[in-house]
């Protein structure tokens, strides 16, 4: 590996004059939102934060990092939550964000794609989808922060995936710029293109540590008509597999959401977050949130939810549910799901996990983790929740009510070790879909075979040579 170097105020000044002053911050209060990410687990430091405006100007910039061997952090909406965004504390790497590469470029709804810049917001880029008449499926709670150039580099997952797949499914075309400032022009808008490697992907997913991707062709769908939404109270986690099963049974491709939260879940979420009531009376082990959604103005969604809950009820799987009635009250109901990650943050520490198995093994991993966390912190309550129909679940961990927040954090790894443990024995993932970045780095060694680490060292040293794209992530 070769070693990598601070940027000399020389540097500093070049890589300055190419932005222009008012996009390089120095300063330390004009770096603070790049250095800290949503949790505060890492807090970075660096000499020099960059705001470039073009593909063109990210060119000139990775040209003189490369010559000079200078390390370089790629940074989206900095929503990312595994640190691959935010700099060491070393404070030796540049930080450069996408955010003023922010425009929408071109929008066929006909043709079903749209090419937009890596700045974009999440969330603006479902709006230019829909003031088109069509929709971007992608759907994630951090969608008016995170961009689209960060969702592709970190292959963002979301609450629509069982319908629409993740980012890779909804990814085109790119265009990158490698380490040495050469550009990848592959924005193209084709759905069949076999002509050797499909290189987009191996952007997409790659975190910043294969080049910095500058725009994307996204695939666009046409606009569900109409979307019937339920919260459901369900029995035991076989009986939410038997739901599942019966739902997809029903509506098929037209089940677009099927996610699942403990009962402990609903009671923190509507306990902390103003505004969030309980849809249901009494108290269930665990709720579904499903969404129906369908093409068509003949009320053909909420006959589907119908059958798939009417069976459901018949064999006891079920107890309640709250169908929406409006789509306010669909938002609503959507809101217990959405907030539940920023409600966790009111019980404590939580110790995370973003883990995937099959889904007809969610119950059993779910049983085993149970006992898994108790033996390394006795009085741990998992915050239990995710998307069930994708077999991801975000098993969260908070701390004993009555412990020290810094005494259990600093279970982090063992309980981190053990659950992967567990995940491992499952033959399941220990990163379905937040990627690797910081925080996982050392359990991807142990948890990927050597054959795999090689092949993906092998790619890292084809396209980056010098190692100077967000160093020490990943691998
Ligand atoms: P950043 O955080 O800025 O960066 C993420 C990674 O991508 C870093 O490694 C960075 O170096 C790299 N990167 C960023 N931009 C580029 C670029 N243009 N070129 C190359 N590399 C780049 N994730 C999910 O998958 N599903 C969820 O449901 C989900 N829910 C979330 C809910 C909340 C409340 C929060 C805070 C986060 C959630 N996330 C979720 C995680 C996060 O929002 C996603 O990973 C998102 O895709 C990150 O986008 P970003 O623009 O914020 O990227
Ligand atoms: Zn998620």
């Amino acid at each position: 590996m070769t070693q990598l170097n601070p940027p000399t105020p020389e540097l500093v000044a070049k890589l300055t004059a190419i932005v222009g002053e008012a996009h390089a911050f120095t300063d330390a209060s004009d770096q603070a939102p790049y250095l800290t990410e949503w949790r505060e687990k890492y807090v970075g430091r660096t000499p020099l934060v960059l705001r470039p405006g073009s593909a063109a100007e990210i060119s000139e910039i990775l040209k003189l990092a490369n010559e000079a061997r200078v390390g370089v952090v790629p940074q989206g909406g900095n929503t990312g939550l595994v640190g691959g965004q935010i700099p060491f504390e070393s404070g030796e790497e540049i930080v450069i964000s996408t955010e003023r590469l922010n425009r929408v470029r071109h929008v066929d709804a006909a043709g079903g794609y749209m090419l937009v810049e890596a700045g974009v917001t999440l969330a603006d880029v479902q709006n230019a989808a829909e003031e088109a008449g069509a929709l971007f499926p992608l759907s994630l709670a951090s969608e008016g922060s995170c961009r689209i150039g960060g969702n592709l580099a970190s292959n963002a997952g979301g609450v629509q995936v069982l319908a629409f797949g993740n980012t890779r499914d909804l990814t085109l075309g790119v265009e990158v710029v490698l380490a040495d400032g050469r550009i990848f022009e592959g924005l193209r808008a084709l759905k069949k293109d076999n002509t050797g490697y499909d290189l987009k992907h191996l952007f997409v997913g790659s975190e910043g540590t294969l080049g910095i991707i500058t725009a994307a062709v996204l695939k666009l769908f046409p606009r569900p008509v109409e979307t019937a939404t339920a919260f459901v109270a369900v029995r035991d986690l076989d009986a939410m597999l038997e739901l599942f099963r019966g739902a997809r049974a029903v509506a098929g491709t037209n089940l677009t959401a099927f996610e699942f939260m403990s009962g402990w879940c609903l009671d923190i979420v509507t306990s902390h977050v103003p505004g969030l009531r309980r849809p249901l009376e009494g108290d269930a082990p665990w709720y579904v949130l499903l969404e129906i959604s369908s093409g068509s103005a003949d009320g053909a969604a909420e006959a589907m939810m119908e059958g798939a809950l009417s069976e459901a009820f018949e064999s006891g799987a079920i107890s309640d549910a709250a169908i929406a009635a409006s789509i306010d009250h669909a938002q609503q109901l959507w809101r217990l799901r959405e907030d539940l990650s920023e409600a966790q943050k009111f019980e404590g520490g939580s110790i995370k996990h973003d883990i995937s198995v099959p889904v007809a093994a969610i119950p059993e991993f779910v049983t085993r983790a149970g006992e898994v966390v108790e033996a390394v912190c006795a009085g741990a309550r998992p915050v239990v929740f995710g998307h069930f129909g994708d077999g991801n679940v975000h098993y969260n961990v908070t701390q004993p009510a009555a412990m020290e927040k810094a005494a259990y954090l600093a279970q982090w790894e063992e309980m981190n070790d053990a659950v992967h443990a567990l995940v491992a024995d499952m033959d399941g993932s220990i990163s379905a879909e937040h990627g690797i970045g910081r925080m996982k780095r050392e359990a991807l060694a142990r948890f990927r075979s050597e054959t795999e680490l090689d092949m993906m060292r092998a790619v890292k040293a084809a396209l980056d040579p010098n190692g100077i794209l967000n160093p020490g992530k990943v691998l």
